[in-house]
């Protein structure tokens, strides 16, 4: 099973990343194998009918990578690309980022392979709902609470509540976060993970001394965590030049309004046509000067070739694994941009999950200003403690904030022994 997931090449990142900080942590070769392989590894097939009748089987996924510090968390991702080597890889990362923000969760991943653009609600509504079923021994809001991640959203995760709920024959609606709102969701979970990478990318540049209203930003992926890190961007000053979906990419030197993009593409579904711009190539976009560039999309997308070609004061990784090892190695030379480690970026969504699931459980609802107020302390919290450690040792912020995380989870597994 190692050699299996290390072939994977998201794996084998998120692997070679640890295996860095272990090093540095000088971590003993026992918590070193506690500490990098995943607790359950589950797959099952998730057979449904599609509407013109044929019945298809779909193949689903659930990383549990520790419950040593509690339920596993983490998100559901529908693209065709899900494999478990790298559903193990967001576990693992999913890990790094609850410990390091401190919330008492172990990291968990979950993904079907499919093409959701490709499916009709009802098919999408079926495949959720057998996924659902299958994975009920493995679950629970004690155990292992999803949550939306690429390719699903609020509805997925209400078709989850129900399908749970209808099993247990009553309403536990901590089973998942990112519900609606109308559905014990909580406020602020939407754009929380947009939210929390927008206010950290203005707090490096305060860093850096770049005042927001001189400062631009280009960002890869319009979905939720994009769109709403460039709402709150734009909000506070800066203007976007440059923004790109899976459809292309999209240019304006003096700014895209991100309001009218975003009426635009609730009704065209894609960037694409968007007037008030001109078109870019997506990859020359990434290397077009600005003051913060947020990949918001997808992993591995920064990389040994583009890496010595950026053009950019500050890297925000709102997607999870945007940067390779060999990107890293670049940037670490280069020492001109402030990277945001994805640990840290898109912690915002896990947080106000969390928040979220408190509030289930307390039957209880706090607002939205409660909600945000709460999370930009807790990120605040963790990115001080990140710069404080990264210049204490002289380390990169990604191998920073890796380190406190993992030292956590390694502390918690030394004081709870090895059983039996
Ligand atoms: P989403 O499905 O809502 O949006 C993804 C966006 O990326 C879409 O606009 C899509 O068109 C675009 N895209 C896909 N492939 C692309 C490519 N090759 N080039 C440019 N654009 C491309 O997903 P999301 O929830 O916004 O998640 C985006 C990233 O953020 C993922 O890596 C996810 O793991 C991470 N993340 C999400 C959350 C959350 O709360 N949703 C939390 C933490 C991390």
């Amino acid at each position: 099973m190692r050699e299996e997931l290390l072939r994977n090449p998201v794996f084998a990142m998120a692997a070679t990343q640890f295996d860095g900080v272990a090093d540095f942590l000088e971590l003993n070769d026992e918590l070193r194998e506690r500490c990098k392989w995943p607790k359950r590894l589950i797959t099952v097939t998730v057979p449904i009918r599609h509407d013109d009748g044929s019945t298809k089987v779909y193949f689903g996924h659930r990383v549990q990578h520790h419950l040593t510090r509690g339920p596993v968390k983490g998100g559901l991702r529908y693209h065709p690309n899900v494999d478990l080597g790298e559903v193990a890889a967001l576990a693992m990362w999913m890990n790094w980022k609850c410990a390091l923000m401190d919330l008492p969760y172990g990291g968990g991943k979950g993904g079907i392979a499919c093409d959701p653009r490709a499916m009709s609600m009802t098919e999408l509504e079926h495949l959720t709902r057998r996924f659902t079923m299958e994975m009920i021994p493995f679950i629970g809001e004690d155990i292992d609470v999803m949550a939306p991640d690429m390719g699903t959203n609020e509805q997925t995760m209400a078709w989850m509540v129900d399908t749970y709920s209808t099993h247990a024959g009553r309403l536990i609606p901590g089973i998942v976060t990112g519900k609606p709102l109308t559905l014990q969701g909580s406020a602020g979970r939407t754009q929380a993970t947009g939210h929390g990478v927008a206010f950290l990318a203005c707090r490096a540049l305060n860093k850096l001394g770049v005042t927001l209203t001189s400062a631009t930003a280009i960002v890869q992926g319009f979905g939720n965590v994009g769109s709403h890190a460039a709402y709150g961007l734009s909000n506070s000053g800066v203007k976007i030049t440059g923004i790109s979906d899976v459809s292309g990419a999209i240019w304006n030197a003096k700014g895209i309004d991100t309001r009218k993009l975003r009426d635009h593409v609730a009704a065209h579904g894609t960037i694409k046509g968007f007037p008030e711009a001109e078109l870019i190539d997506p990859a020359e976009m990434l290397c077009q000067p600005c003051d913060i560039l947020i990949p918001a999309a997808t992993d591995m997308v920064i990389t040994g070739d583009n890496a010595p070609h950026l053009k950019c004061k500050v890297l925000a990784e709102a997607a999870n694994g945007p940067t390779t090892p060999e990107a890293d190695e670049v940037i670490n030379r280069r020492g001109d941009i402030f990277v945001i480690p994805d640990v840290l970026c898109n912690a915002g969504g896990v947080t106000v999950s969390y928040f979220e699931w408190v509030q289930n459980l307390q039957r209880f609802q706090w607002t939205e200003r409660e909600v945000l107020t709460k999370l930009e302390t807790m990120l605040e919290n963790a990115f001080t403690r990140v710069l404080h450690f990264a210049e204490r040792h002289k380390l990169p912020h990604r191998m920073a904030a890796q380190a406190l995380a993992i030292k956590t989870v390694a502390d918690v597994k030394s004081q709870r022994g090895l059983f039996p």
